[in-house]
């Protein structure tokens, strides 16, 4: 499935850039041999996700968004990072994950690389239930590629102010895009599963981290929630860690327990009552993987 070289849409930025295997020159700088930056066991995503020895996690370089507070920008904003890799060998990564006791196989920031990804899966399809964990940031076209694929839907639900988005991230129409994406995801996956251990085997987790001082587009995306995706198991955070160029956007503290409070009892007047708050002392950067330490 995974072609030589082509003209890429994967992303709703659709640049519709020349990519060979090892080039890439659209605004990801992918090419379109994967880039694994770390594949390991993971115990920092939500409970359900980290049963056995936790979430098979395939942390993948680049990404489609460019969030001045990301917490794995050395990955994320590094094009060159990781190990290129084949789809045969992303697929015997898959293949080790379990055989490590992964109770998933958890695909990180995967949009730029679904073609080979589909090919990995194609050859070797795990018996655990796989995660599509992303930005939101996706195009209905490309999460219709993944239905086939995919058991556990993972997006992150970041803005519903468009101007915040294109600040932060510089992402343009992030609202409605990630709307509409959910919106797919929840048709395809229909209502949470779990096993007999409580891992879930098929279902939606939405996202969203709180950034300090935007307590009013965190409100809003809840409101959103509420109103779209009401029965969605959802992951409130709070842990913000100031990273990669949050200061020169405002964002040089945690989050205040004044301001999760306000999100979370605006949570709990929702009624959203599906889902984890994880509030601001629940981690910091003990969470984020060392992306160059060994395996
Ligand atoms: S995945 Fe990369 S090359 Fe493809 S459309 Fe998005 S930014 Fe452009």
């Amino acid at each position: 499935m995974i072609a030589q070289a082509y003209r890429c849409a994967l992303c709703p930025r659709r640049c519709g850039a020349v990519r060979t295997e090892r080039e890439g020159y659209g605004v990801c700088g992918l090419g379109t041999l994967p880039r694994v930056a770390k594949a390991m066991l993971h115990v920092g995503e939500e409970p359900p996700l980290i049963k056995g020895a936790g979430s098979g996690a395939v942390f993948f370089a680049g990404c489609t968004l460019n969030c001045v507070f990301c917490q794995n920008a050395q990955i994320s904003a590094n094009p060159n990072a990781g190990q290129a890799c084949t789809p045969s060998r992303l697929a015997e990564t898959f293949k080790s994950l379990e055989e490590q006791g992964a109770s998933n196989i958890n695909l990180v920031s995967g949009t730029p690389h679904v073609l080979a990804i589909i090919s990995a899966l194609e050859l070797y399809k795990p018996s655990v239930p796989v995660v599509w964990n992303s930005s939101g940031y996706e195009t209905v076209e490309t999460i219709k590629l993944l239905a086939p694929y995919v058991d556990v839907w993972l997006p992150d639900l970041k803005y519903a102010d468009d101007s915040l988005a294109a600040l932060l991230s510089g992402a343009d129409n992030y609202k409605e895009t990630a709307l509409s994406a959910i919106t797919l995801m929840r048709e395809i996956s229909g209502e949470a599963a779990f096993n007999e251990d409580g891992a879930m085997t098929r279902g939606t987790i939405i996202r969203h981290l709180v950034l300090p001082h935007h307590v009013r587009n965190s409100v809003d995306v809840l409101n959103l929630i509420s109103t779209r995706f009401p029965r969605t198991h959802l992951s409130l955070m709070g842990q913000f860690t100031p990273c990669h160029m949050s200061a020169k956007f405002g964002l040089s503290d945690k989050l205040s327990l004044a301001a999760w409070r306000v999100v979370k009892n605006h949570r709990a007047a929702l009624r959203l009552d599906e889902g984890w708050n994880q509030p601001p002392t629940a981690s910091g950067t003990n969470m984020i993987p060392v992306w160059n330490a060994k395996d």
